[in-house]
């Protein structure tokens, strides 16, 4: 026979696009249409539909960049449809290849209850089935103009991206407003043609069922009269009834469709905006909900959940009765899709803790699959939070985004840094925007890595950020693909039916260990300097607050602000979300951020400082109190507790000029050298006379590399960044600096390009550790700014903190997983060291580093330089990005081992506070006798019953016994999850006995202790 496989094929797609598809609505007439815009921000539904209206036409233009328009349909439904299908098209000039990122509409009846929203790919709104003919249509739509910031040439810097420099040019132009007729029969053609079309495309060209799909596509074809589609569109669906009942082979991939909007918290539009983007979607799906009885719902994000419940309580009446039915399903059972590199250990596990505690208070449901499809990379800490919150499953997508390496499985157990293993799956749709096209599902099934073993993967199916989510369309396509010849089938689940078919199908699936590493986005570490900042002083002042918050509630009896720290708590977790902490919004929620933290540092501040007034007592005829947040003993004062200060030696702390220029430091600890540029040429550890600085190199040196990568600037650094690099030696200043009365410090000043950098070098009495404060006026574009540590240590790997522990990193390139790894987090330290000598660069201000390693020719050493990364400065999505002044504060902790690097790391990063009162002392409410046993949080419990909560965990990556003592009265102490809950899972052992609990754990365990103080 004559291979005319392409002619038909071409006629398909011609005569869907030009007949079938414009015959869906035969019929229409014009709605009237009225608006008034509202002059600012958003405002209550009330005040938006009572406002005047003015009117408008189809055509004219609308919509300010970020402003909200209320805008009126008004009709009458013609006499002559009665018996007919009709709907309000509504068309606000919507660009329908891009499916969110651009205006929306939430549409209301008259009472104000919301009816669904308006989405480019959704615009109808349907009216009567079957319509009565005359009745009287009254609707209005909340529509937001928010501007289209990733355009058709993507990473254009735009000023778009903030309501103070956006300007008032209006963005959209009114298209379609009519009413019409739908026509059913049709939809249901164009569904039938769209599945077997896409199907075909994907078939093999030399197998049997291709050609039974495109001879049926060919005769339905034929039976459809183009001056008549509306009239013999059933003929054409009867062609077709044949193939599409014919169904999958036994060994077809089975997909779990799961109906999904991926709604970024913030990201390309302010905070404000996702309130309304959540509220518009889950008014569509719990419309969508109701009249598809097969279809299931997922949603994470329980901050979203809860702005629905703040902000629009009718659509939120929707969502609890979708979900009470188990078709509107929570997932995740994290406050927001965080970022998780650089969240600290508190921090991720209070995710779990807020997202958990709101799904089991609001719908009594506890899910067990982490849900972070679109995180940039996971920590291998993160097994273990997953765990000790109770879940046990997690799914992802992002890492199919990785540039180089692709991953070798799509369903596996990845284990983290404590041995702790997470049942894991990564969708091969590749996508958590699936939209039930044939391409995507065939790539799912062909894309698959676990084929022999295991049968079953998931799709997340929907637009999200303003899409609109799961589409009657997409419904219609999954129905058909339930059971269909030649392709994968598609049921829709909940996650958890998903994971339990696919734990209970793979019983040994293979084993990834260690970090989750994204290779792409690696400069989300660094991007947006002062919101990383911001969250990393949040988390050290939540710390400080529930801990002297607690002390003084059990000591003085002093109020615990239960509901302060909540609310705190749930905004710092917010701004974690994976485009806010990482840097990669626009610059409205940067600034918005910076504020935010602003706020609660000082709502922070208060709370300490009144909880260690309490501590302290009176000020008058009081003496200075040294308070020490950190979980190790600093000088006098014990760990969590405080001490009288007493007037600090400056043992041996000397500065004296160096013969040709520079400093010498030393305080009997360290002996530093400084050249006459400002540069560090030497730190011996004096105990050892172990030189850290590699013979020949300066450390603390600045390096400017030019940053331009090739797409996506906020997120991405490229490798070539590194083929051009200008090291900073000029010297405006080279001064002895004014130090406090127990330390000795030199100051350098420096100018490049536009900008200027002041540093600090400190060292202190009694310290192994020289302190480098940095204060840039940064004023560069595409530039990235490194400070160099090239370090005399041999080593093939080397030690990052992420959370509860740390991970190794090679220090070689030898395969392409580990060229790759060019840029990468740290928490507070980044070890480095031989058998017996060590050194740790620690930091309370920066997350980006890279290291690497070169071999001396003179004498043969290794060069080992860790570079701790500072600033950057891309020009998308905030064209201003960094620009501004920044504190930084970094130490290099010479002779340090481990214990040493995790004891440095919280020390810089929980200043000791100085107070004056009349107490003698404050004892710790809990102390630990083994210094690799590190408290990670005290608090009094969630419950409110007044129990103390202890965080530990072993930091060191060995095992640890140690025994735990309380100052106050103990009853009972109890292991418990992230949530508080008395738990069995601990690994280790604790035992209670006496006035302690006596640990024995294994390495990085964490454990959550309830402890219950004695009565009278
Ligand atoms: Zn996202």
């Amino acid at each position: 026979m004559h291979d005319d496989r392409s002619l038909v094929e071409s006629r398909l797609k011609r005569v869907l696009e030009e007949r079938i598809r414009p015959a869906l609505y035969p019929e229409s007439v014009p709605l009237e249409v009225t608006v008034w815009t509202a002059p600012g921000e958003p405002v209550p539904v009330a005040e938006g539909l009572a406002a005047p209206r003015t009117p408008i036409a189809v055509g004219d233009a609308w919509g300010a960049p970020w402003s909200t328009s209320w805008i009126t349909v008004a009709g009458t439904v013609p006499e002559a449809w009665a018996g007919r299908t009709v709907e309000a098209l509504i068309d606000l000039g919507f660009d329908a290849n891009m499916p969110g990122f651009q205006c929306e509409g939430l549409v209301y009846r008259p009472d104000g209850s919301p009816v669904k929203g308006l989405n480019p790919q959704n615009q109808w709104v349907r009216i009567a089935a079957p319509a009565a003919g005359g009745e009287q249509v009254l609707l209005h739509v909340e529509a937001a103009a928010n501007p289209v910031i990733l355009d058709y040439h993507p990473f254009l810097p735009t000023e778009l991206g903030d309501k103070d420099t956006a300007g008032d040019r209006p963005q959209y132009k009114l298209a379609r407003m009519d009413l019409a007729v739908f026509d059913e029969t049709v939809w249901q053609l164009v569904m039938d043609l769209e599945v077997l079309g896409e199907l075909m495309e994907e078939l093999p060209v030399d197998g049997a069922r291709r050609w039974d799909v495109l001879r049926a596509v060919e005769r339905s074809l034929d039976a459809i009269d183009l001056q008549d589609v509306n009239g013999t569109a059933a003929a054409a669906r009867e062609q077709l009834a044949g193939v599409l009942a014919s169904p999958a082979v036994p060994s077809a991939h089975r997909i779990s469709a799961v109906g999904h909007a991926h709604i970024d918290s913030a990201w390309l539009w302010p905070l404000r905006e996702t309130v309304r983007k959540v509220a518009r979607t889950t008014a569509n799906m719990t419309a969508l909900l109701e009249d598809e009885p097969d279809f299931v719902y997922t949603m994470s994000q329980a901050q979203q959940y809860a702005w629905i419940k703040e902000h629009r309580p009718e659509v939120y009446a929707r969502v609890k009765k979708a979900v009470a039915e188990g078709r509107f399903v929570p997932a995740g059972g994290m406050w927001v899709e965080s970022d998780t590199n650089m969240p600290g250990s508190e921090a991720m596990a209070r995710q779990f803790v807020h997202g958990k505690r709101f799904f089991l208070e609001e719908f009594g449901v506890e899910n067990q699959e982490a849900w972070l499809p679109d995180t940039f990379g996971f920590t291998g800490g993160l097994p273990q939070i997953i765990r000790n919150a109770g879940s046990k499953w997690l799914l992802t997508q992002k890492i199919s985004w990785s540039q180089v390496n692709k991953f070798p499985h799509h369903t596996f157990l990845w284990e983290g840094i404590d041995g702790t293993r997470i049942f894991t799956h990564f969708p091969p749709v590749d996508t958590y925007n699936c939209s039930m096209k044939g391409k995507e599902i065939a790539h799912a099934a062909r894309n698959f890595k676990d084929k022999g073993v295991a049968r079953h993967s998931i799709a997340p199916t929907g637009w999200g950020d303003g899409g609109g989510g799961t589409t009657r369309e997409m419904i219609a396509k999954a129905a058909r693909l339930r059971d269909l010849e030649g392709s994968a089938t598609v049921r829709w689940e909940r996650p958890a039916e998903f994971f339990e078919k696919a734990e209970a199908e793979y019983p040994n699936p293979p084993v990834w260990v260690g970090e989750l590493y994204l290779e792409l986005h690696r400069a989300t570490l660094t991007s947006q300097a002062k919101t990383k900042q911001g969250n990393r002083r949040s988390e050290n002042l939540l710390r400080e607050a529930e801990l002297w918050c607690a002390t003084a509630a059990l000591r003085t009896g002093l109020a615990y602000p239960y509901e302060e720290l909540d609310r705190i708590w749930k905004t710092v977790l917010l701004h974690q979300f994976h485009d806010i902490l990482p840097g990669s919004s626009i610059a409205w929620v940067h600034r918005e951020a910076e504020a935010t933290y602003a706020a609660l540092g000082e709502e922070l501040e208060a709370l300490i400082e009144r909880a260690q007034q309490a501590l302290a007592g009176d000020r008058a005829g009081g003496h200075e109190l040294v308070f020490n947040g950190a979980p190790h003993t600093r000088s006098a004062a014990p760990a969590g507790g405080a001490a009288p200060a007493s007037a600090a030696p400056a043992d041996g702390c000397a500065v004296t000029a160096r013969a040709g220029g520079g400093f010498v430091l030393e305080n009997g600890l360290l002996s530093v050298t400084v050249d006459g540029e400002g540069l560090v040429v030497s730190a011996v550890d004096l105990a050892t006379g172990r030189e850290t600085v590699a013979p020949g190199e300066r450390a603390n040196l600045l390096q400017l590399h030019p940053d331009f990568p090739n797409m996506w600037d906020a997120w991405d650094v490229d490798q070539f960044y590194r083929n051009s690099v200008t090291d900073l030696t000029g010297v405006d200043a080279l001064t002895v600096s004014l130090a406090a009365p127990d330390a000795v410090a030199v100051r350098v000043a420096r100018s490049f390009g536009s900008s200027t950098v002041v540093q600090t070098l400190t060292l202190r009495a009694g310290a192994r550790r020289l302190d480098i404060d940095t204060e840039v006026d940064w004023h560069e574009t595409e530039k990235f700014l490194k400070a160099a540590f090239p370090l005399d240590v041999h080593t093939e790997r080397y030690a990052a903190e992420t959370q509860f522990g740390h991970l190794y990193r090679p220090t070689h390139t030898n395969t392409s997983w580990e060229a790759a790894k060019f840029e990468a987090c740290n928490h507070r330290f980044v070890h480095l060291d031989e058998p017996g000598w060590g050194v740790a660069l620690v930091t309370a201000s920066t997350y980006g580093h890279d290291v690497t390693r070169t071999v001396r020719a003179a004498d043969g050493g290794t060069t080992t330089t860790v570079r701790f990364s500072l600033l950057r400065a891309p020009r998308f999505p905030d064209p201003q990005t960094d620009q501004g002044l920044h504190r930084f504060r970094h130490a290099l902790v010479p002779g340090a081992g481990i214990a040493d690097a995790v004891r440095e790391g919280y020390l810089i990063s929980l200043p000791e506070r100085r107070v004056t009162g009349t107490a003698d002392a404050v004892r710790p409410l809990v102390e630990l006798d083994e210094d690799a046993l590190v408290v990670s949080a005290v608090k009094l419990a969630d419950d409110g019953s007044g129990d103390v909560v202890v965080r530990v965990y072993e930091a060191n990556g060995g095992r640890a016994r140690g025994r735990l003592t309380t100052s106050f009265p103990l009853a009972g102490a109890v292991p418990c999850d992230l949530l508080e809950r008395p738990w069995d899972g601990t690994r280790g052992s604790v035992t209670v006995s006496g006035d302690g609990v006596e640990l024995a754990l294994r390495p990085f365990e964490l454990v959550t202790l309830r402890l219950t103080a004695a009565t009278g």
